[in-house]
């Protein structure tokens, strides 16, 4: 089998990936860059015969880099294992040594508050804010066992502590930011997380994301000062979203002072970012992300490496059903390690439809079940994909 094409569309920010083969079989990647970015790659993989999947990856690996660099690569490395599944008849899942549980739990990323203002953007970021979006959030027909909120500087203008008068000294209303926090600023920080426990309780695990991040100091208070709230994790207190390293030293001194679980990686690329942030104990968790850290097979062996120094893994994702499924697959073969991982999209209505093939709706109580059908197991649904093209794209011309 030789790969003839590597085509993409637009949908907003994503970019979905088709490569096509002589023996008419076909596979999906999504990339969260411009297709400008992935359609360069062609002449690299042309010819090849994708079921090599990481002969053809050493190809063009090289060519990527810490998010959004990583985005395009991975793109093509999903693609790649949906096809090899095709051709072998059986599910992705299977090629990474097969199915460790059935169903996979996935948890739903909230952002910050009801925002109950549209003129103040401020307004979402109220404890009260955040518990009545907790309570909404619990009624949600998928059944969420875990729900992650923004605090901190994570969000937009300047997220949750930028809010806060006096919250905080240098952080600005640009994202990424980062600061040192007040004794307001982590008072409010509290209260926030305070607000959602109340509405939680012990029912459902709680994660908050505070990308990326506060200067250590505030960190550290932080993470102890949250210890009475047993929360699942703290994400990115340091550095994460868009920072092109990561900080092994500082995360070790933050994670061995506190009891609260410290999570990090979604924007690294490759396992070797993680390899210190794993050797090293620095972080509780680790979150790579398969549409920037290179793609699925990548994020497993992660995982496994993960799990051999005592670390769990709960994958980042805020992709379309083309990534959530490649993160189904990975996750399915996966160690015991495995958490959850991301679901970004509860906000957005036609998000599985642009989807077939799948039982529905895919996730029920908390979880979505591992399909059996070969590749990624989809097929993309045209009809509703043209819909939400992006303006003067073409469907796959
Ligand atoms: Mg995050």
């Amino acid at each position: 089998m030789k790969i003839t094409d590597l085509k993409a569309i637009t949908l907003g920010r994503v970019s979905i990936i088709r490569i096509d083969t002589d023996e008419g079989i076909y596979g999906y990647g999504e990339a969260h860059c411009p297709k400008q970015q992935v359609i360069p790659l062609k002449r690299f993989i042309l010819g090849e015969d994708p079921t090599n999947v990481e002969k053809v990856m050493k190809k063009i690996r090289f060519r990527g880099a810490f998010k959004p660099f990583g985005s395009q690569i991975s793109a093509i490395e999903i693609a790649l294992w949906d096809i090899a599944g095709k051709a072998a008849g059986l599910p992705v899942c299977k090629l990474l040594g097969g199915k460790v549980r059935d169903k996979v739990r996935v948890y739903c990323d909230c952002g910050a508050g009801v925002l109950w203002d549209p003129d103040d953007p401020t307004s979402a970021y109220s404890p009260e804010a955040y518990a009545e979006k907790a309570r909404r959030r619990m009624k949600m027909p998928q059944g969420f066992t875990i729900l992650k909120f923004d605090i901190g500087f994570h969000g937009s203008h300047g997220g949750q502590l930028l809010s806060v008068h006096g919250g905080s000294y240098e952080a600005e209303d640009l994202y990424p930011t980062k600061g040192h926090v007040t004794e307001r600023g982590l008072k409010a920080e509290i209260a926030c997380v305070e607000a959602i426990k109340d509405v939680l309780g012990d029912k459902i695990g709680l994660a908050v994301d505070c990308g990326p991040g506060q200067s250590l100091p505030s960190a550290i208070k932080l993470a102890k000062a949250l210890e009475p709230f047993n929360l699942l994790w703290a994400e990115d207190l340091l550095t994460g979203d868009y920072t092109p390293y990561t900080d092994p030293e500082a995360y070790r001194i933050l994670t061995s002072s506190t009891v609260t679980p410290i999570l990090t990686g979604e924007q690294i690329y490759l396992r070797h970012g993680f390899r210190d942030l794993i050797e090293q104990h620095a972080v509780d968790i680790v979150a790579p992300d398969i549409c920037d850290v290179g793609g699925l097979a990548e994020a497993k062996w992660i995982a496994e490496f993960a799990d051999l120094y005592g670390l769990l893994i709960a994958p980042h994702n805020v992709g379309l059903p083309i990534v959530f499924m490649a993160n189904v697959h990975a996750a399915a073969a996966m160690p015991q390690n495995f958490i959850a991982f991301e679901f970004h999209s509860v906000d957005i209505p036609w998000w599985e439809d642009i989807v077939k093939g799948l039982e529905k709706p895919m996730i029920k109580d908390g979880f979505v079940n591992v399909p059996d059908s070969p590749g990624l197991g989809i097929e993309l649904n045209e009809k509703v994909m043209r819909k939400h093209l992006s303006e003067g794209e073409k469907y796959f011309e």
